[in-house]
């Protein structure tokens, strides 16, 4: 085996005992050595001079779509759009270059940063595509607008929850269109979507990521694609299903973590289907809509733990977090509580956690996978969450207090809901919009590396100690970025290499 020794170095291990290390040793896919003496460490294979550059644990992001991530790499990206007419003028020029049955597939328009918020309606996407089945995912992936043409193929939607005539779907009008989007899609599709994403990760320093797939999201093939591209790239996948109770599922599934990631137990604030316990500041009466009740949530929790396998649910508002943590109780009443807690429960986004629930999980070890650019983008006091929430907007993602109350964290993207784009991540999670909920960088670099491995059951990476995977990120840096705006841009660029378990998976040309 190749005894590899990288010297000259500026490491941040992400070790609490801070021990200066200019060093490491690498061979069989493991860290065997770090120091400050090079010397020390005897007759290596290959010597790499560092040159006085950073090198730090890879990132591990704890929340990706990695196909819708591809497609939104690929596809029409509607992200940043800042009015209906933009994006209509977007679907008109993107279908010049298709044929009249190809598939218009969109992501990513967000109408609370257009002056008028009036979303486009299926006769103005008919207009725009020439009559083309056109798909408008919204950013969140909670509601989309879909053209006519579309529409036509899925008799019956029109009587669905979540249907509204002028082209407007959310939940189960949603859910009954996604079979026919798989069905439209080009062959081979899945894997060149994943294998763009996996890609631009990999060129930003993030070595290893949890895929939320489940039958709401995409097929059951595009989780096969994105299994067998990670394994071509060398980057290391953890992989979830998020479909309520669906153990028939796992054995034809294979690699998979849990029943968990986005299987909902509500909506989303942009879409105003996240469940709350008071109405939306912008529509009297209204409180979203919780998709689990505490019991279906508790038999789900109770079936994973007793399997082996982890439980997890998407959940935004208080109501629907108040739910599970109901559930986690009366899981925990029939099980007992190391039971429970040995599984390293997981929830994906947990945004408006109550005091009460913040305990319970706390209690029972549930860690909290949350994303810091959703406070990035739509925190503070004149954004969407103000916008949907008046005052509450500063409950919103209260990572300080879940960290003070015990409460483990992982970052995730959401990707395509927010950018692949982990150090600007740690900007949002430092410099929070509410104050009191900023974490140190330290703290947040932790959630962003170790604590990923953490939340998926992994407990030899995430660091740069010996013993630990090789899984590590080269920067064209001397320091740890302090995490100043200015400074985030810079070091976004800066990733020469990027290892996982000893497999380097990207290189910037012309580094060697
Ligand atoms: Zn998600």
């Amino acid at each position: 085996m190749t005894r590899i020794l990288l010297r000259n170095g500026v490491f941040h291990t992400g070790l609490a005992s801070g021990e200066p290390v200019s060093a490491m040793a690498v061979e069989g896919g493991r860290i065997v050595w770090t120091g400050t003496d090079p010397d020390a460490f005897a007759s290596p294979d290959e010597v790499v001079d560092l040159e006085g550059r950073l090198v730090t644990p890879a990132f591990v992001d704890a929340h990706v779509h990695v196909v819708e991530t591809g497609e939104q790499l690929l596809g029409l990206d509607l992200v940043g759009l800042s009015s209906r007419e933009a994006v209509l003028e977007k679907v008109a020029a993107y279908v010049t270059d298709l044929g009249p049955q190809d598939l218009v597939l969109a992501q990513g328009w967000d109408e609370t940063l257009w002056p008028d918020p009036t979303l486009p309606t299926a006769t103005e996407l008919d207009r725009a595509s020439d009559g083309r089945k056109v798909y408008l995912n919204r950013i969140d992936g909670h509601s989309a607008v879909v053209s006519t043409a579309l529409m036509a193929q899925v008799p019956g939607i029109a009587g669905l929850p979540g249907w509204a005539a002028d082209g407007r779907v959310e939940r189960e009008a949603l859910r009954a269109l996604l079979p026919l989007l798989a069905d439209l899609t080009p062959a081979g599709h899945a894997e060149r979507g994943a294998r763009a994403a996996l890609q631009s990760m990999a060129s930003l320093g993030i070595g290893a990521f949890h895929d939320n797939a489940g039958p709401d999201i995409g097929p059951e093939s595009d989780l096969e694609a994105v299994q067998s591209e990670a394994t071509a790239a060398g980057l290391h996948g953890t992989y979830y299903w998020g479909a309520h109770l669906g153990f028939g599922d796992l054995d034809r599934l294979g690699d998979i973590s849990g029943l968990a990631g986005d299987l909902s137990a509500d909506g989303s604030i942009g879409s105003r289907s996240a469940a709350l316990t008071s109405d939306y500041a912008d529509l009297a009466g209204h409180r979203g809509h919780a998709y689990l009740d505490p019991e279906q949530l508790a038999d789900h929790i109770i079936g994973c733990t007793r399997r082996g396998i982890q439980a997890g649910f998407h959940c935004i508002g208080d109501q629907a977090i108040d739910n599970i943590a109901e559930a986690f109780r009366l899981a925990e009443a029939e099980l007992g509580t190391e039971t429970v807690r040995a599984r390293r429960h997981r929830l994906e986004h947990c945004e408006l956690p109550s005091p009460t629930a913040i305990k319970t999980f706390a209690d029972l070890g549930v860690i909290a996978s949350v994303q810091p650019m959703f406070d990035g983008l739509w925190g503070g006091p004149e954004r969407m969450y103000a916008a949907r929430l008046g005052e509450r907007w500063q409950e919103m993602n209260p990572f300080r207090t879940l960290l003070d109350a015990g409460v483990r964290l992982a970052f995730g993207s959401d990707s395509p809901v927010t950018p692949l784009d982990p150090w600007t991540a740690l900007h949002a999670a430092v410099h929070h919009r509410t104050p009191g909920q900023g974490i140190t960088p330290a703290e947040a670099f932790a959630a962003h590396t170790v604590g990923g491995w953490y939340a998926a059951g992994i407990d030899d990476a995430g660091t740069l100690a010996p013993g630990q995977r090789a899984t590590y990120a080269i920067w064209d840096r001397t320091a740890f970025p302090d995490l100043t705006s200015s400074d985030v841009a810079d070091v976004i660029t800066s990733c020469l290499q990027t290892v996982v378990g000893g497999r380097t998976v990207f290189e910037k040309e012309g580094v060697r």
